[in-house]
């Protein structure tokens, strides 16, 4: 019978644990090589069941990515908490799809593409909800994923050539909190509507009718409208808030840099 090579033979005494430290030796005395796929996945893994009923839906997610991306979640799994020893975490007020786009976030960096699809009807729909998701993103403190939703959508909306509707500006605002860009954005849009744009334009043509109820019924709105109307110069028109820096509408302050690191195509100075 051959002997193997010996250095068949010593590689085939190490133990994983051996392997492992090789491993992590050889990545430390090259600092060129990032980490190791094991490093950042971890290799505990947690069952998240996100909504209820017949749309309930289990994530299989590594715990470690997910709590080093979300601050939220580690907390939630540290100290001894049921969640922490069941590695199981119930979220029934959550929707699916919009938790689909976090995790995608967490392993990648990256949503998913958005764009307005357009119906029959001339109006437009979402391709998936920026305002569950953005809402999604501020209840687990991810300003950065915020802000990624944001310049996503504006992106889209310059792009395309579109408005949020008078219905959205008026729902979603009142979804919205006084903190958040992106209704700071969806109050420059009606600005824009009533004080930017041409009455011949097409995006007028909805009637001044619609405006008066919007306002009507929404107080706050029609507040903050009225302070824009004051703050500007007389004589001079609303701008586009689709042509202005994204980063007017980022959760991080002003002056500070844009932790999205994107394209040229970005507007995020
Ligand atoms: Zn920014």
């Amino acid at each position: 019978m051959a002997t193997p090579p010996p250095t068949e033979k010593k590689r085939s005494a190490r133990s994983p644990a051996d392997e492992d430290q090789v491993a992590k030796k050889a990545r430390s005395d090259d600092p060129d090589k990032g980490p190791a796929f094991s490093d950042i996945m971890g290799t505990d893994m947690l069952d998240i069941y996100v909504g209820m009923g017949t749309e309930k839906k289990l994530f299989r997610v590594h715990e470690k990515i997910l709590r080093d991306k979300v601050p939220y979640f580690d907390k939630m799994l540290s100290n001894g908490f049921q969640e922490s020893i069941d590695k199981k975490i119930e979220l029934p007020e959550d929707h699916v799809n919009s938790f689909d786009i976090l995790l995608l976030w967490v392993y990648t960096s990256n949503i998913q593409p958005f764009s307005w699809i357009l119906n029959s009807a001339n109006g437009s729909d979402m391709k998936w909800d920026v305002f569950k998701v953005y809402e999604l993103a501020d209840k687990l403190c991810l300003e950065e994923l915020m802000d990624e939703v944001t310049s996503t959508y504006i992106d889209a909306s310059e792009k395309q050539d579109i408005l949020p509707s008078i219905t959205s500006i008026g729902e979603d605002c009142s979804k919205l909190s006084a903190h958040m860009g992106l209704k700071k954005y969806m109050v420059l849009c009606l600005d824009y509507y009533l004080n930017g744009m041409s009455r011949e334009s097409n995006y007028y043509g909805s009637g001044i009718e619609e405006f008066v109820d919007l306002l009507s019924v929404n107080r706050e709105l029609f507040l903050e409208h009225m302070q824009l109307v004051h703050q500007r110069p007389t004589g001079q028109l609303a701008p586009d808030p689709r042509k202005m820096p994204r980063c007017t509408f980022h959760q991080h302050d002003a002056g500070v840099e844009c932790p999205l690191k994107k394209g040229s195509s970005q507007r995020t100075s």
